[in-house]
């Protein structure tokens, strides 16, 4: 696929309206893509509700899959700090939207991310520039949890590095047996939280679980 332009600096162009942009030309072939499925489910593409729909709808997709485009490293370019500070680092309750890949619906909730740094720290507001950026893809939660630990531990090469992610799927509840309220939760740890259990312990305890979720 083409690359779009995103330049990571501009990652809060993700939260613009999407007023702001529809006003421009998105993929062309969503847009045919998605006509062709209106006509498929026996809808008419052609009535006025529908007139602008698969041009929104391509645009809407390029928004929410943004993440394929923007690149991890210059995402935290300039954000990592030498310090020495050796005691847990926790960003808690950080809101992810996702897709899920098997059926390309929506699956959101919060992620918390803990490491303990090695000489290393991040800038506390890029955590959640790189969970999103795991987010805005199609994903399986369960590797959207790993990516973010292992990118973490990639940058940082901090002790460990802990990731809980707990994710409400619409896929779930809008289909099948409808478990309306089912959260799924997921978790992946690295270095000292997974050797270690009452560091582990410590970083559920902090945000808000009881007992190791391994
Ligand atoms: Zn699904």
């Amino acid at each position: 696929m083409p690359p779009l332009k995103v330049n990571p600096l501009d990652y809060d162009v993700f939260r613009q309206e999407m007023e702001e942009i529809t006003q421009r030309e998105c993929d062309p072939d969503i847009t045919s893509a998605v006509h062709t499925i209106l006509t498929a489910i026996g809808e008419d593409p052609d009535r006025p509700g529908l007139q602008r729909t698969p041009e929104r709808i391509a645009c809407m997709y390029e928004e929410l899959t943004a993440g394929y485009h923007v690149d991890p490293v210059a995402l935290v370019n300039g954000a990592i700090f030498e310090v020495n500070y050796d005691e847990m680092v926790i960003v808690r309750d950080i809101d992810f939207y996702s897709l899920c890949e098997h059926h390309m619906l929506p699956f959101m909730g919060k992620a918390h991310v803990g490491y303990i740094p090695a000489g290393r720290v991040i800038g506390l507001s890029k955590i959640p520039r790189v969970v999103e950026m795991y987010a805005r893809r199609l994903q399986i939660q369960e590797q959207m949890t790993r990516q973010i630990a292992e990118f973490l531990q990639g940058v940082l090469k901090p002790m460990g590095v802990a990731v809980v992610v707990e994710g409400f799927h619409l896929c779930a509840a809008m289909r099948g047996v409808k478990k309306s309220n089912a959260r799924m939760v997921t978790s992946a740890m690295l270095g000292i939280f997974k050797r270690n259990q009452s560091t582990r312990a410590e970083f559920l305890a902090n945000i808000g679980r009881q007992g190791p979720e391994q």
